[in-house]
């Protein structure tokens, strides 16, 4: 008995002493595998894939499903067997090949954005399933071709990881949950890479690295994103900006060769990388980690139940997420307890909805139905309306929220309330920056898909380390 008493004391000091000397700092290392024009890119994963595998990592690699096709019909069974020790993702079906993704989705609203991108990129999907075996874990879109229609068309595919760098929404350099999915995105200082190309001393990566990890470890762990190309390692250029750029469109048979590197480049190249994946395997607590480790590793993000003044009373100052001891609530998550109804993912609305009603008051029974006629709306479409109705006029979303919590705060007669949406700020104000990428054609800027992210981003919250 007295053994076993000691071995449990000695089992809590030695947890409390890891946890609180040791948050942890995980690492996740992809590489978007892309190019399907020069064969020499298929050795170039292969010989990535093998040293790391050698080292002991596992990485994620996003695959494009053209470049599947083309390993598969190359014979490059090698190559297949060497990336199949690693997690595989999804890089879209043709990466670079026009209409890309936040050009095609432009002027698609939500739900049709949502099946025209299916319809696109399901094929690869399958592909990419079909040759590597596994469903893919992740998906990244080609460039900055980021859309947000394509969380819900990923969600019907299975995939629950968005693993990625771009910018157009993000919170505190680390990941969140938005549009239902994990994005591990939009990094800040915790996406990092070692230089290939002599800009950045080595000693200055690693230093970069070293500040990320005592950072993260400081203030409760978190997650550092590292990416690269395999074509990188071998090429002075890209595939596709020299085939594709600024919309171009080009037949097959007159695709060009990006510039290589010597081979004694190229070997510098898989060195620096090497090196760079070791000095991180070896700082203590940091543990290399896939899109799949991801969704263990972060908690599920069911939210927890809390009580309604607590809820009112943060939607009456911001109407956005809340993050609590107990756990992180989206504003849908906060939106749907308030209406009493049972936790579960639900999209953004479909549009910006405006307040027409011009009274400063609602009649009991008015907004009694109008609750319930939003309680029916979410249980059947499974997303937020974009209005409500009160009687033959609306309120908009926001301003609903914020009369709903009014009157859980102060029950008696229902004054309007002007909702504030401070969820937006977390998405980007400028879409030519946020979609600069040489293959979209020159000025492509869409607004559209920024505003259709502010609406998606009643489902953001930050993610929580388990
Ligand atoms: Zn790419």
């Amino acid at each position: 008995m007295l053994k076993i008493f000691l071995a449990s004391i000695c089992f809590f000091l030695l947890s409390a002493r890891t946890s609180f000397s040791q948050s942890p700092t995980y690492v996740v290392l992809w590489f978007d595998t892309e190019d399907y024009v020069d064969p020499i890119a298929d050795d170039a994963a292969l010989r990535i894939a093998n040293d790391l595998t050698s080292l002991g990592i596992q990485a994620t690699f996003k695959i494009v499903g053209e470049k599947a096709r083309v390993i598969e019909h190359r014979g490059r069974t090698d190559v297949i067997q060497a990336l199949g020790r690693h997690c595989i993702g999804y890089h879209s079906d043709w990466h670079s090949i026009q209409p890309v993704p936040a050009l095609n989705l432009q002027h698609f609203g939500f739900l049709e954005g949502a099946q025209e991108f299916e319809r696109r990129q399901r094929p690869g999907f399958e592909d990419l399933s079909r040759i590597f075996g596994v469903t893919p874990a992740c998906y990244g879109q080609p460039g900055s071709s980021w859309a947000p229609q394509s969380n819900l068309a990923l969600r019907r595919m299975g995939i629950h990881v968005y693993l990625d760098s771009g910018n157009q929404i993000g919170y505190h350099d680390q990941p969140i949950w938005f549009g239902g999915l994990l994005y591990a995105y939009n990094m800040g200082p915790y996406q990092l890479r070692a230089d290939l190309d002599h800009n950045i001393p080595e000693s200055e990566s690693f230093r970069h690295f070293d500040e990320a990890t005592k950072q993260l470890r400081e203030t409760g762990g978190g997650l550092i994103s590292i990416y690269y190309h395999p074509t990188e390692l071998v090429h002075t250029e890209f595939w596709d900006a020299v085939n594709f750029a600024q919309g171009a469109v080009r037949k097959r048979d007159a695709w060009v060769l990006p510039r290589r590197r010597t081979s004694e480049d190229a070997e510098r190249c898989f060195q620096i990388l090497k090196r760079y994946v070791e000095h991180a395997k070896s700082q203590p607590g940091v543990q290399f980690v896939t899109a799949n480790d991801l969704l263990r590793i972060y908690a599920n993000p069911t939210p927890p139940i809390v009580d309604k003044r607590t809820l009112a009373q943060h939607f009456s100052k911001n109407i956005t997420f809340l993050s609590l001891n107990s756990g992180d609530l989206s504003a849908a998550d906060i939106l749907l307890q308030l209406l009493d109804l049972p936790a579960q993912y639900v999209d953004g609305p479909l549009r910006r909805g405006a307040t027409s009603y011009t009274a400063k008051t609602i009649p009991d029974f008015v907004f009694a139905s109008a609750i319930s006629d939003v309680k029916s709306f979410i249980e059947t479409n499974h997303y937020l309306p974009s209005e409500v109705f009160v009687g033959s006029q609306t309120l908009s979303l926001a301003d609903f929220a914020a009369t709903l919590s009014s009157q859980v705060l102060s029950p008696g007669s229902i004054r309007i309330e002007q909702g504030h949406l401070a969820f937006e700020q977390y998405v980007s104000t400028d879409a030519h920056k946020s979609f600069s990428w040489p293959i979209h054609p020159p000025g492509f800027a869409p607004d559209e898909l920024l505003d259709m992210a502010r609406l998606q981003a009643w489902t953001l919250k930050p993610a929580r380390l388990r």
